[in-house]
């Protein structure tokens, strides 16, 4: 067994689940962040789990031709991006080969996938970002938390993080320091500030700071929300959310205004959706439009189609389709989004779409007649209970919109006796990441 400290000379010959190089070594897996396909390196083995070892670069041996310089100085340190130092085109082919081979293992499916859609500009795209702070040598820094752990990398400006968040994080811990606010510690439980979200609209001039603290009331509140305010005034609303448990959970359930109406707007194909501290939103809303367009433009809505929409959050997909066909149903688990669901359709004019709060299993087990199904369940995937109900309604059409090609496969294989597999179109919702989405298209045989 290889114990920790251990340095070996291996070659990548392929990828993990989350990006990882993989080096076979006697028998041995091990995992290294940053190395990629055909490199050599001498890697020093940190820790084991679950059978497989992990470790990282000591030196860099035989350099793959697509190894670029990542954008971010801390990328093989933060938890946040596996791919800073791949090529973008080669990160796509990663993606389109990452569906290919869940659909042709676990599945069986020897599909064609399409090549993975991507951005023009795969940095800087997130819309929603969340920064512990903490004191490090008597200074306030914010950051991301290394792999697996929380202890904090500060980052001055994060390469996937939307560049307006980067200034006013930075501005934030400058003024903290200004006030002499401290950061929140978990080990002695004293501080204030725990985390710093900001939240940008993409089509609208507005900008959320939201200031998670561990107690209510804290000194000099109005004074340093107004040197916020002067320092940043492109922020259009401040919350603060009050969060005193002992949790990995960042947001809790409490919220007061400080400033601004306390939500924002964005839209996504024109539909507008007001989006508060604690919504779930789509966090790259160009890769968003391209896929709600997508499914409009190639996948044979039609006007009198009815359309269950089921495990659909705050309702984005179903309102967008909704002007294609007669009617859409949209079935979401969680009360808060659906009550955020029902206020942006109304304000938004749509009529003809009625939102259900249930388990989309017993909802659909309801229906008697279906003519589209559109599902993008989270990242477990869909129930046997849900696809039994599937195949009893038989829909002609299925669009399943997925996160996670594994348990996409998984679905996939107790639908295919039924269904042909017409589309698979991979997304590049998360560049720099080892996750894609994929829009699948079914046709009833
Ligand atoms: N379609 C939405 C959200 C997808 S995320 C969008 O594109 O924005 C998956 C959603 O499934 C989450 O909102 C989650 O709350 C919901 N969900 C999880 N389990 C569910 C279940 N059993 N029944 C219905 N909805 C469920």
């Amino acid at each position: 067994m290889l114990k920790q400290g251990t340095i070996i000379h291996g070659k990548c010959t392929s990828y993990s689940n989350e990006g990882e190089g993989v080096i076979h070594h006697d028998k041995e897996v091990i995992f290294v962040k940053g190395l990629l396909v055909n490199e050599e390196a001498e890697v020093i083995i940190n820790y084991k789990r679950a059978g497989i070892s992990y470790a990282s670069i000591k030196k860099l041996l035989k350099l793959s031709p697509k190894r670029i310089k990542p954008k971010c100085p801390v990328a093989t340190a933060c938890g946040g991006c596996a791919f800073q130092v791949l090529d973008y085109p080669e990160q796509l082919n990663y993606k389109q080969e990452k569906v290919a081979a869940a659909l042709k293992q676990i599945a069986k499916l020897n599909v064609k996938v399409n090549p993975c859609i991507g951005l023009d500009s795969p940095y800087y795209y997130r819309n929603k970002t969340q920064m512990p702070v903490k004191m490090i040598n008597h200074h306030i820094v914010t950051g991301f938390y290394k792999v697996k752990s929380h202890d904090i990398v500060p980052i001055n400006e994060c390469a996937i993080a939307d560049k307006r968040a980067n200034k006013i994080a930075q501005s934030v811990v400058a003024i903290m320091e200004d006030f002499k606010i401290e950061p929140y510690n978990e080990d002695t439980r004293k501080g204030i500030i725990r985390h710093l979200l900001v939240r940008t609209s993409y089509h609208e001039k507005e900008i959320m700071l939201v200031l998670v603290t561990s107690c209510d009331s804290f000194p000099s509140r109005n004074n340093f929300i107004n040197a916020i305010k002067k320092a940043n005034p492109e922020i259009t609303t401040i919350v603060q959310n009050i969060n005193k448990r002992d949790t990995n959970v960042i947001l809790g359930e409490q919220e007061r205004v400080l400033y601004g109406k306390g939500y924002i707007v964005d839209s996504l194909l024109d539909i507008k959706f007001h989006i508060s501290a604690s919504s779930f939103f789509q966090i790259n809303p160009i890769t968003t439009e391209k896929l709600y367009a997508y499914i409009k433009q190639n996948l044979g809505l039609k006007k009198d189609d009815v359309l269950l929409d089921a495990y659909s959050g705050v309702g984005t997909i179903g309102m967008s389709l909704a002007s294609n066909v007669k009617q859409v149903l949209s079935v979401e688990i969680e009360k808060s989004a659906v009550k955020d669901a029902i206020k942006n359709a109304k304000a938004n004019g749509i009529n003809n779409i009625k939102f259900i709060c249930d388990d989309a299993a017993r909802y659909i087990n309801t229906l008697d007649k279906l003519d589209v199904l559109v599902m993008d369940p989270p990242r477990k995937g869909s129930s046997l209970e849900f696809l039994n109900a599937v195949k009893r309604l038989k829909p002609t059409r299925i669009i399943y919109v997925s996160c996670d090609p594994n348990t996409l496969a998984r679905d996939l294989a107790i639908l295919k006796d039924m269904y042909m597999i017409k589309v698979v179109q991979p997304f590049d919702m998360f560049p720099m990441t080892y996750h894609v989405e994929t829009v699948v298209y079914l046709l009833r045989r």
